[in-house]
């Protein structure tokens, strides 16, 4: 809980815009237009105007890096022993739309008529442990795990075998990431779509999503929008005094920011630590 000395200071930092409905279509923008890392297999045009951005036209978009696995004979990837898979990664802050993106994709390859099934850690029980939610209410069943090398027998070895698509949120929450995803696609054939936080409240690299870079088709970078100037928000700012590297929360814990508001949120939670530090100090001495 915050107390009310240091909420107030937070309070500066408060936006005249909110990290809710706007965020989604400004952060597929740029993921269509400039956060995309590496794109290796894709042909995405920049917009002319973002404000009138189509939602369709970045779900196509998409679509176009990951075609059924069928199609690695006309590019050549197929060998002897089966279809070759494929790994996508989605990163980004928090509020950046990385769960709708997977959601959205995940229903494409659906309607596509390829078999599906998402994966989500049971560490995240904010919305039930049966169902995917996104920030915007949106929802599909899921598979909760603790580890991703469970899934196979959780799921049946007859089902995962006809299973051509996994999808996994909050892939940073996976210990066995890497393992898991090459063999899924390397040998199994699977393609696997991933989304998670590249970067934890302190910008350092959150669990094993960036190990899975190095074998990955694609990686896509969404970002947010941020709280204090409403500018792209590449980080996730943590407003409380906890230390602990995995604290599951929303809005009320985490604000997605840019660089210059990530830097300053830092020194104003830094000062206000130190005011509150000092003010318990005096409090006890008089006690
Ligand atoms: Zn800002």
């Amino acid at each position: 809980m915050l107390k009310i000395s240091r909420m107030k200071l937070l309070l500066t930092l408060r936006p005249a815009l909110s990290n809710s409905a706007a965020a989604a279509p400004l952060s597929l923008y740029f993921h269509s237009q400039a956060s995309v890392l590496l794109h290796t297999t894709t042909n995405i045009k920049p917009l002319k105007n973002p404000n009138v951005l189509p939602t369709l036209s970045v779900i196509n978009s998409l679509s176009n890096y990951s075609k059924p696995a069928d199609s690695c004979q006309s590019r050549g990837f197929c060998t002897e022993v089966g279809r070759s898979g494929e790994i996508h990664v989605i990163v980004g802050p928090m509020f950046a739309g990385k769960t709708t993106t997977l959601l959205k994709r995940m229903k494409l390859e659906s309607s596509n008529g390829r078999s599906v099934a998402i994966i989500k850690s049971n560490k995240d029980t904010r919305y039930g442990l049966d169902s995917i939610v996104t920030h915007d209410g949106e929802k599909l069943p899921c598979f909760p795990l603790a580890d991703l090398s469970s899934f196979r027998e959780k799921m049946g070895a007859e089902a995962y075998d006809k299973l051509e698509v996994i999808g996994i949120d909050e892939a940073q929450f996976f210990e066995d990431l890497y393992d898991f995803c090459s063999k899924a696609a390397d040998l199994d054939g699977k393609t696997v779509i991933i989304a998670g936080l590249d970067g934890d409240y302190l910008r350092r690299s959150f669990g094993s999503v960036l190990d899975v870079i190095p074998i990955a088709d694609s990686v896509t970078k969404l970002t947010a929008q941020c709280e204090v100037c409403g500018k792209r928000a590449f980080f996730t700012l943590r407003k409380t005094d906890e230390t602990k590297t995995e604290v599951i929360a929303g809005a009320e814990v985490y604000m997605p920011v840019c660089r210059k508001h990530y830097v300053s949120g830092q020194v104003v939670k830094e000062a206000t630590m130190a005011v509150l530090e000092s003010q318990n100090r005096r409090i006890s001495s008089i006690l």
